[in-house]
């Protein structure tokens, strides 16, 4: 069965639900080495880093799962300067980092707006307009989209978190600010405005079914998304998600096990179904299993995304709990995630904006 279902060129659902399901050991290897091929075949052995600059934490959104909700009054706010951030992306374009990605909590006042806008500006301009800047500041108005494209933004992250809109209302609040209808929009906007679209989904999540998994890979094709971050969906206490997940008592080692090996299964699943994407091993694998993201890239990703944000500033910004690298500096995530790369035989692609080659190729396509 598994071999009929690898030599097919398209899956359908029940195709990829048997995949995700896979946990025998002979099996996975298996799978992983099918995503290993067209992982060499499509986008080659390179991996692309992204630094992480993580330059605020303040969030006007109260997602149930997220340790920066609003609500959380456990954590101090900051905004790191635009002179610090500046800094921070020099650092990243003197040690041949193709590219940055800012991320921040979700904020759409106009004083925020016109900080990132000067910001990804001066960083394109500082770069020679050399290093990739991803952006994943959350839902915004498309002429915010438009403005911080303009200034030398190329790619977005926006993540639909699940495309099962029942599933999305339970870990969001019922308010305009967290509606399904309009995160789906904006990835639309986005494409519309010329960025490469990402997005993703949190996988492991409590109620979540493997059908709904298979349909948000079904998602990412019909949508044509050129880039995919995705990744275990982690508990934090300080949410009400994260207690009601301890409380239901499924947060155990064989629980955080299997979102593991689910996860691993999906990066397989969508680099073999979608070929010439761009994957990260995001970091949340890694707070499940020191190998974690180094198993993301066995099993067909493609990105790393080093943190780079500031020492001072990690322990404020955690979206979840166990977030690795926290005490780190940028210099000691730029040699541990160089060895990490090569323990699996892989090349770092330094000075290499690294965009996806589905984004070139959508284009050509017309
Ligand atoms: N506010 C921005 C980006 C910051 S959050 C936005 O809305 O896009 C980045 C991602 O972290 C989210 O999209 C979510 O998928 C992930 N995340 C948040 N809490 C998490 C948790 N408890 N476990 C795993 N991932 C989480």
């Amino acid at each position: 069965m598994l071999e009929k279902i690898l030599a097919k060129d398209n899956l359908d659902q029940q195709d990829i639900i048997y995949l995700l399901k896979l946990e025998d050991k002979a099996d996975v290897k298996r799978l992983y080495e099918k995503a290993r091929e067209v992982k060499q075949a499509y986008v080659g052995n390179k991996v692309y880093y992204r630094g992480l600059i993580e330059f605020s934490n303040y969030c006007s959104k109260d997602c149930y799962y997220c340790g920066i909700r609003k609500s959380n009054q456990e954590v101090p706010r900051f905004t790191v300067s635009e002179a610090e951030i500046l800094e921070t992306a020099k650092w990243a374009y003197d040690n041949a980092y193709g590219s940055i990605t800012l991320q921040s909590g979700e904020r759409s006042d106009p004083l925020f707006v016109e900080f990132c806008e000067s910001v990804i500006a001066n960083i394109h301009k500082q770069s020679n307009q050399e290093l990739g800047m991803t952006l994943c500041m959350g839902e915004q108005s498309k002429e915010t989209y438009k403005r911080w494209f303009n200034a030398g933004g190329s790619r977005y992250l926006l993540r639909i978190e699940t495309t099962n809109p029942e599933l999305y209302e339970k870990l969001h609040p019922k308010s305009s600010l967290h509606s399904f209808e309009q995160r789906l929009a904006c990835l639309d906007t986005l494409r519309e405005v010329g960025f490469q679209v990402g997005t993703g989904v949190m996988i492991g999540l409590p109620d979540q079914t493997y059908e709904d998994l298979a349909k948000d890979v079904l998602f990412f094709q019909a949508k044509n998304i050129d880039m995919i971050g995705m990744g275990p969906y982690v508990v934090h206490n300080d949410t009400p998600l994260g207690a009601q997940t301890i409380e239901q008592n499924l947060n155990t080692m064989q629980d955080r096990a299997w979102r593991l090996r689910v996860s691993l299964n999906m990066i397989a699943v969508c680099r073999i179904l979608l070929k010439d994407v761009n994957i990260a091993a995001t970091t949340a694998l890694q707070a499940l299993h020191p190998l974690g993201r180094e198993k993301g890239l066995e099993a067909g990703a493609n990105i790393l995304m080093p943190i780079i944000t500031g020492q001072e500033h990690r322990k404020a910004y955690q979206l979840y709990n166990n977030k690795p690298c926290i005490n780190d500096t940028a210099e000691h995530c730029k040699n541990c995630l160089f060895d990490r790369v090569k323990s699996v035989d892989n090349q770092v692609g330094y000075g290499e904006k690294g965009d996806s080659p589905h984004y070139y190729k959508r284009l050509q396509e017309g």
